[in-house]
């Protein structure tokens, strides 16, 4: 497995709108802690939000880990697409439901372009169920010279609802 020395932190965006979602991320945070070479270093609150795209679906629940890692990008993108996996994630259209979505938001500063690989991901600066518990988690972690906090409050994020505990 491809490993670095040192460690980094990463950021991870979670998404289910199917089967029990609160459940599936509920339990996709606490198996992040159990991926090689990384530990949970923190987690946002649950959300609720309306889906992207088709309307016909449920509610989606997000949350956004960090983690600290000694995984290269593309390895801890291979352990999230593993654990999406386990979760038995059906992909039957675009935008559609899911039993999990995980995505690389994050990975320290690291600019990265490839067909497998963007970071930071393309869609976050424009998603406030992305950007909303990211700045609950952590306001001062930068996107394009922006702090989150600031992102996240000069986002509509009307729809979005921070779920109690
Ligand atoms: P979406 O999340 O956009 O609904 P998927 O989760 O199915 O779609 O991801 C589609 C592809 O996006 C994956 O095969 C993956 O290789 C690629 N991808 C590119 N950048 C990222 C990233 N930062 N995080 C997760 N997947 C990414
Ligand atoms: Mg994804």
């Amino acid at each position: 497995m491809d490993a670095r020395s040192d460690r980094v932190t990463a950021y991870i965006g979670l998404g289910s709108n199917l089967d029990g979602p609160r459940e599936h991320v509920s339990r996709a945070l606490k198996e992040l802690d159990t991926l090689p070479l990384t530990h949970l270093a923190g987690y946002s609150s649950l959300y609720a939000s309306a889906p992207v795209g088709p309307q016909d679906q449920p509610d989606f629940i997000n949350a956004v880990a960090c983690v600290s890692t000694r995984l290269s990008p593309l390895a801890l993108l291979d352990q999230l697409q593993a654990l999406e996996q386990r979760h038995r994630r059906v992909r039957q259209r675009h935008w559609g439901p899911r039993t999990l979505d995980l995505d690389l938001l994050l990975y320290a500063d690291l600019q990265w372009q490839t067909s497998r690989l963007t970071l930071p991901h393309p869609a976050m600066h424009e998603r406030a169920f992305v950007l909303v518990p990211l700045a609950e988690l952590a306001p001062e972690v930068t996107l394009a010279g922006k702090t989150s906090a600031t992102l996240a409050k000069h986002h509509n994020s009307a729809g979005l609802h921070r779920l109690l505990p």
